[in-house]
């Protein structure tokens, strides 16, 4: 069985309590790689290089363009690998290879537009109140960027922490999911190849507890970057604040995917497919509440059993597979408890709602497409994030009933909305309280396009010309003439 080493100055080590733990492959259940389990030592270890190469290396001599040349390297080179990176990610959640090597070939735009970016971040001089002075700022960087991972999309997600990070002057920890990260240290690799300094970019593996904690409290981390569920986003919230640390929070999201009666039935419906059951339902973004109008409804519902019934479930390297199966063992579990909770509560099930067993599905932890009707927003189902390949439908008769359902929700990543009618688009794109509002589409991003949560939903932005000053602080310089 492969076994990874930690990346840390540039160099491949062993863990310091030398463990390693198994990581597993979700289609066959079986483990396929070691991944070190780090502890304090390495996470301390990790933190006092990248803060040595933050003040005193070589990195922090460099030009902001030859930053951005780097950060350039490093999007050819992952370019170059996509297939292999994809490959790995794969093997760690299960995701579509399709879906994976298709976001592996975007994840270097980022890359490059940050890369762009890094020598275009400019100053003020200040137009003063007083005479004899001249004041001017400064955007220096933050300092050293713990970025915290999770298991869904590992490398997308911590190009968007990554990309901007290194272009504004800073240097990274990272800390990717237990369950998925081997793909990051692989990545870890390429910056050696690219050329950056010893330090800049380190990666720290295990669990929680024992890596992500101690890299949230260490006195020389002084952001902290996380995307993950919001009851871990509470926890390190509450850690950094006590230190007065920077944090940026992507979290997670129950989002109303809305459809009136003018939309385009057939967008519609593969809208509201895609949005729930790609990657299995295991987006931040997935479109988990269905409304639909009154006078449709029976129609739409129709259309999308229909099509929802064909979807081809199992081994997600094949180019035919439609559905994967979910991440982890506790994710599964997790999505099953959900499917019985949906029908005490009274929603009817339309289709799927239990774990899959056809012969396809091999030993993985597969659950079938789920579609519960007849939900009330205040059912557990329609008010907590499963993160799993279950769409729960609820009606509504107009605008206003549509805007209530939708926003009554602790969480607000995203939304969308389906109709042909302009006004009533631009209406609902102002009253959807959501960091992301899609009309007649779904699950568009984009490295230029700012995304973040309203609400439960996260802190912060990542993407967009913004984003690269979540890494940077002002200081302002006064000289007296
Ligand atoms: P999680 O919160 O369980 O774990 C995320 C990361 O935090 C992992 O690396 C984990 O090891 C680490 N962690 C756990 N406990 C920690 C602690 N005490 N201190 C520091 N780090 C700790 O989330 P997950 O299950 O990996 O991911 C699924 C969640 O992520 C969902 O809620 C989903 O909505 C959310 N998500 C959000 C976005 C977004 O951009 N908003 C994108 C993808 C996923």
């Amino acid at each position: 069985m492969k076994r990874y080493q930690l990346r840390i100055n540039g160099e491949a080590l062993d863990p310091a309590g030398g463990r390693w733990f198994e990581t597993q492959n979700p289609y066959s259940g079986e483990a396929w790689a070691e991944i070190p389990e780090c502890d304090a030592r390495d996470v301390d270890r990790a933190v006092q290089v990248a803060h040595a190469a933050l003040t005193t290396g070589p990195w922090s001599q460099m030009t902001a363009t030859q930053r951005g040349a780097l950060l350039h390297r490093l999007g050819d080179l992952i370019a170059r690998d996509a297939r292999k990176l994809a490959e790995t990610e794969v093997r760690d959640n299960g995701k579509l290879l399709a879906e994976m090597h298709a976001q592996l070939n975007y994840i270097p735009q980022w890359f490059y537009y940050y890369g762009g970016l890094a020598d275009k971040v400019q100053g003020a001089v200040l137009p003063l109140d007083k005479k004899g002075y001249l004041s001017y700022t400064r955007n220096e960087p933050v300092g050293v960027v713990a970025a915290i991972t999770p298991w869904n999309s590992p490398l997308l997600l911590a190009s968007w922490k990554i990309a901007p990070a290194l272009a504004a002057g800073c240097t990274v920890v990272i800390k990717p999911s237990e369950f998925t990260s081997a793909s990051t240290l692989e990545l870890a690799e390429l910056f050696e190849e690219a050329g950056f300094p010893p330090g800049v970019f380190n990666v720290v593996t295990g669990f929680g507890k024992d890596v992500g904690s101690p890299l949230v409290e260490h006195p020389l981390v002084r952001k902290i970057s996380f995307t993950g569920s919001d009851a871990t986003g509470r926890l390190i919230n509450e850690q950094a604040a006590r230190h007065f640390k920077h944090t940026a929070m992507e979290l997670g999201g129950k989002s109303p995917n809305v459809v009136f009666e003018d939309a385009d039935m057939d967008q519609a419906v593969f809208g509201a497919i895609s949005g729930i059951f790609a990657a299995t339902g295991q987006t931040c973004i997935a479109g988990s509440r269905l409304l639909v109008q009154d006078s449709i409804h029976d129609r739409f519902v129709e259309k999308l059993l229909s099509i929802a019934r064909t979807a081809r479930m199992g081994n997600p390297m094949d180019a035919d597979t439609q559905v994967g199966p979910v991440t982890t063992p506790p994710q599964y579990r997790k999505v099953l408890e959900y499917l019985d909770i949906a029908r005490q509560d009274g929603a009817t099930l339309l289709l799927g709602g239990q774990a899959a067993s056809r012969p396809e599905c091999g030993k993985g932890w597969f659950v079938e497409p789920t579609i519960f009707g007849d939900v009330t927003n205040n059912m557990r189902i329609a008010q907590e994030e499963v993160f799993g390949p279950v769409l729960s439908i609820i009606r509504f008769k107009d605008e206003e009933e549509a805007v209530a359902i939708a926003n009554d929700v602790r969480f607000g990543l995203a939304a969308a909305v389906w109709t042909r009618d302009i006004g009533r688009a631009v209406r609902m794109s102002e009253r959807l309280q959501a960091g992301t509002v899609w009309v007649n589409c779904y699950r568009a991003v984009s490295f230029m396009a700012p995304f973040g949560g309203y609400k439960d939903s996260g802190l912060g932005r990542e993407n967009g010309i913004d984003a690269i000053r979540e890494f940077l602080q002002v200081k302002t310089v006064w000289i007296n003439s």
